[in-house]
């Protein structure tokens, strides 16, 4: 039986309106609003790692009450829902309030081990915060956010995680490349689990609209909640509040880093899509690169400007992070102590970075060569157009007394390009194996450290696509087993190489294997 512990609608103030009328809100961080009923819920997949975390048994998975909560049917004791109230910037512009338009929060239940997850359904229906929206979510959306959650955790991102699949028996109309073309299409589902689904945005809104109280009320309730290592600091000259946004800053470069590990573009970094814990939050258009190119973003929407384009994800985060600074100034007397948190931003993810080159290159450190011999590999592996994951795969296979381009070949999507920049490559595989002589690594313990840095199996966008067209069929098979390949990306998994090959030709400019909108 799960346990309870609602501190967000305990201490926090509530708008004294109920119920889904739109509105907007002030004063309060959250609504009272009850998911509204589907009419043929059904469990489409779950994670057995977070409902094993949770205390549910596979048989109260199975149960048909497990799909009726989790589609928003029925509350379980203590289940308090709310919608909260956050604003944000998106895509560079101030957008006032936003708020839970189709996320409603259940409770936050406490572990065996006292742990507390915050449960949250999306697609669960209207709150006073859907705006022009029906808070509702189609199945590909909901398949995409529940497998690259569980797929981000093994990964060893942090993120926010996934419980449940859950389609509702009942349809959602989406226009899915806003072009005049709307179709039915199953609605979904999800019950996303995080430790706090607080965001930049949360602490943005009160600031915009002038409210200091209601600001400083919600920065200690989440050093009090979710940074309670930093309750003993000395509160009056400010030293809590600084360490707090300087940590806020750290893990929030320590999650971009991340990213730029395994490849994955958020696609939508609004200051509303950006965690106060520095988890991955939000899986909406993002994407995953196959051939390495830091120009590119899997977003549609945002095709014109790419500003949420892979290599520019470390600064967009910085600049995000200066919203929130800009945010917090009202409760603090000198701005220094922001600017240094900014600064810890810088530093953190520099740390990261380096980390990050000697992870996957296999070496024992990263020195400034190092960090320009990285440099040097991602214009050759842009230039040639080679697969990320593949290429620093296979990378630690060569042999660095006869390096050579072979056991790399299968990286390549174009011939030409290969022959084009083999000369190049030849010349980059010598100076490398130069450095790993020098570098004294025994290879055993270099293929170790390189195969737990370099994934063979990511969530391809294809291959997520793959199993969507699978579900929209009623075969959930493809969802259940592209998870299990998920869970071990770092392990060569005998009779699923599928799964780690290059993306096919013929998903190269499909929808949704390479081009998604916000449509969701
Ligand atoms: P996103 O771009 O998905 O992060 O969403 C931005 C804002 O739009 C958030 O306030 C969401 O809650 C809201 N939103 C997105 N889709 C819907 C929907 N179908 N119904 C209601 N609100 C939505
Ligand atoms: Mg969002």
């Amino acid at each position: 039986m799960l346990h309870f512990d609602n501190r967000f609608v305990a201490e926090l103030p509530a708008d004294p309106e109920t119920g889904p009328r739109l509105r907007q809100v002030h004063g309060a961080l959250w609504s009272q609003v009850d998911p509204e009923p589907v009419s043929a819920p059904r469990l489409v997949a779950h994670s057995r790692d977070m409902a094993a975390a949770l205390g549910f048994s596979e048989a109260e998975v199975a149960s048909p009450e497990f799909a009726a909560v989790f589609a928003g049917n029925a509350l379980l004791p203590g289940m308090q829902p709310f919608a909260s109230n956050y604003g944000g910037h998106q895509f560079g512009h101030w957008a006032g309030q936003l708020g839970d338009g189709r996320a409603i929060t259940l409770g936050e239940a406490i572990d065996a081990g006292g742990a507390r997850w915050e449960l949250q359904l999306k697609g669960a229906g209207p709150t006073p915060y859907s705006r022009s929206a029906d808070g509702r979510a189609v199945l590909r959306s909901s398949v995409r956010e529940f497998l690259c959650s569980e797929a981000m955790h093994h990964l060893g991102v942090p993120t926010t995680r996934a419980l449940s699949l859950v389609v509702t028996g009942e349809a959602v109309v989406r226009d899915m490349f806003y072009d005049g073309h709307p179709r039915a299409e199953p609605g979904a589902v999800v019950c996303r689990v995080a430790p706090s689904f607080l965001r930049f945005g949360h602490f943005e809104l009160p600031a915009s609209r002038g409210d200091a109280a209601l600001l400083r009320q919600l920065v200690d309730f989440c050093i009090a909640r979710d940074y309670p290592q930093l309750a003993a600091l000395p509160v009056a000259d400010g030293q809590r509040d600084a360490e707090w946004f300087a940590q806020v800053a750290e893990r929030t470069a320590r999650m971009v880093a991340q990213w730029m590990r395994v490849g994955f573009v958020h696609g939508v970094m609004n200051t509303d899509n950006m965690s106060i814990l520095g988890l991955t939050i939000d899986y909406g258009p993002y994407g995953w690169i196959d051939d390495f190119n830091p120009d590119w973003t899997p977003n549609t929407t945002d095709a014109h400007g790419r500003r949420y384009r892979f290599g520019w994800q470390p600064k967009i985060a910085y600049w995000n992070l200066t919203r929130l600074a800009h945010a917090l100034s009202p409760l603090f007397a000198d701005p220094a102590p922001l600017r240094d948190g900014l600064q810890r931003f810088n530093d953190a993810f520099v740390a990261a970075d380096r980390d990050n080159v000697a992870r996957k290159l296999g070496l024992a450190g990263c020195g400034d060569a190092d960090v320009v011999l990285m440099q040097d590999l991602h214009a050759l592996l842009h230039e040639g157009e080679v697969d990320m994951t593949l290429f620093f795969r296979a990378l630690a296979g060569i042999d660095i007394d006869a390096p050579s381009l072979e056991p790399l070949a299968d990286a390549f999507y174009d011939a030409g390009k290969r022959e084009a920049t083999r000369a190049g490559f030849d010349a980059w595989l010598a100076r490398y194996a130069t450095r790993l002589r020098s570098d004294g690594t025994p290879p055993s313990a270099r293929r170790a450290r390189m195969d737990a840095a370099n994934p063979r199996y990511v969530l391809r966008n294809y291959l997520a696509q793959q199993a969507i067209d699978r579900a929209e069929q009623g075969d959930d098979a493809g969802i259940v087993e592209l998870l299990d390949v998920m869970r071990r990306p770092y392990d060569d998994q005998p009779g699923r190489d599928a799964f780690a090959a290059r993306r096919p030709d013929w998903a190269r400019e499909r929808a949704g294997c390479s081009m998604l909108s916000c449509s969701s």
